[in-house]
């Protein structure tokens, strides 16, 4: 476990045997143990391993505190739940009932990742209701002994939340801040469909701002500072990533082959600026070609109801 703060630290949960792909934070007092953003179930083994290390067993916990439903933040969440029914999980009501029910979720996202859903995400199991507690911006929880401010995060996902210790200026900002693994990466915008609205993100990250903390944590990967060059940065990258999908839809072929011609052009961007190793590392984090799917379903919408609109 890293620390960020006193009480507050984070887990690699080495996601696909890949340092720095996916983070779970662990809130710790003598009031209980939270946990945000637990991660898929494939990774398991890795987070209770190290809460095992630091003395904290699965009973321990209370809470599991999620930004969002995605398997590679909340897949755990059921089988957590299962092993401790005391357990609280927080999410805003859009998420929740895909959470007692995962059919929908696991139906979309088998659309995304076809034969690979078990590998990656193992196995996704209901959230009984009973263990939800809605959360909305504006609301003020307490979890792992913490208080924590809510604000409403979305446009990487319709019913994406994102929290603050105003104590110690920690964001839990799960994937609206972007993707970062190292120190010299690019801020990457995660954009797989079907939620993707880039004017709706940019209300988001005013809320975070809003919040001026002194270090966000990423899910993919880690705390992030100072937040403002960092939002700027994401801003800069989700633009031009968007611009390439417009001139993707510009050319005169099949959405196969604009998927592909846009992934490599962000590969090209990657690889001006580190390793191979740490390049396809990003893909791990977030395909490429879904993040074409995702802008191109959001730019093409858009387009729709421009026609619509000047009638
Ligand atoms: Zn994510």
């Amino acid at each position: 476990m890293e620390t960020l703060a006193a009480g507050i630290s984070y887990i690699d949960l080495g996601f696909q045997d890949t340092p720095r792909i996916i983070a779970a934070a662990v809130l710790q007092s003598p009031a209980g143990v939270a946990i945000v953003d637990p991660g898929p179930a494939s990774t398991l083994p890795t987070l209770l391993g190290a809460l095992g290390r630091s003395g904290i067993g699965i009973d321990d916990l209370t809470a599991i505190v999620l930004t969002h439903i995605h398997l590679d933040h909340a897949g755990a969440t059921g089988t957590l739940v299962r092993r401790n029914p005391r357990l609280r999980v927080y999410v805003h009501e859009r998420g929740a009932p895909h959470l007692v029910d995962p059919t929908k979720l696991l139906a979309s996202a088998g659309r995304l990742y076809g034969a690979e859903m078990e590998r990656l995400w193992g196995e996704v199991r209901p959230v009984p209701a009973g263990a939800l507690a809605i959360v909305a911006g504006g609301d003020r929880i307490e979890a792992g002994g913490r208080p924590l401010h809510v604000a409403y995060t979305p446009g990487h996902a319709s019913h994406h939340v994102s929290y603050f210790n105003p104590e110690t200026g920690l964001a839990f900002v799960g994937d609206t801040a972007g993707i970062k693994r190292t120190a010299r990466g690019l801020v990457l915008a995660p954009t797989p469909p079907p939620d993707i609205d880039l004017e709706i993100w940019e209300t988001s990250l005013a809320r975070i701002e809003a919040w001026r903390p002194e270090t966000m944590l990423l899910t993919h990967f880690g705390p992030a500072a100072p937040c403002a060059a960092h939002l700027n940065e994401l801003r800069v990258h989700m633009a031009l990533a968007a611009d390439l999908v417009r001139a993707s839809l510009a050319r005169d072929e099949t959405d196969e082959a604009r998927e592909r011609w846009f992934t490599e052009q962000v590969r090209l961007q990657l690889r001006r600026r580190m390793d191979e190793a740490d390049a396809h590392a990003y893909e791990v984090a977030g395909r490429f070609d879904l993040n074409w799917r995702g802008l191109a379903r959001y730019l093409r919408k858009k387009t729709d109801s421009r026609i619509v609109d000047s009638r």
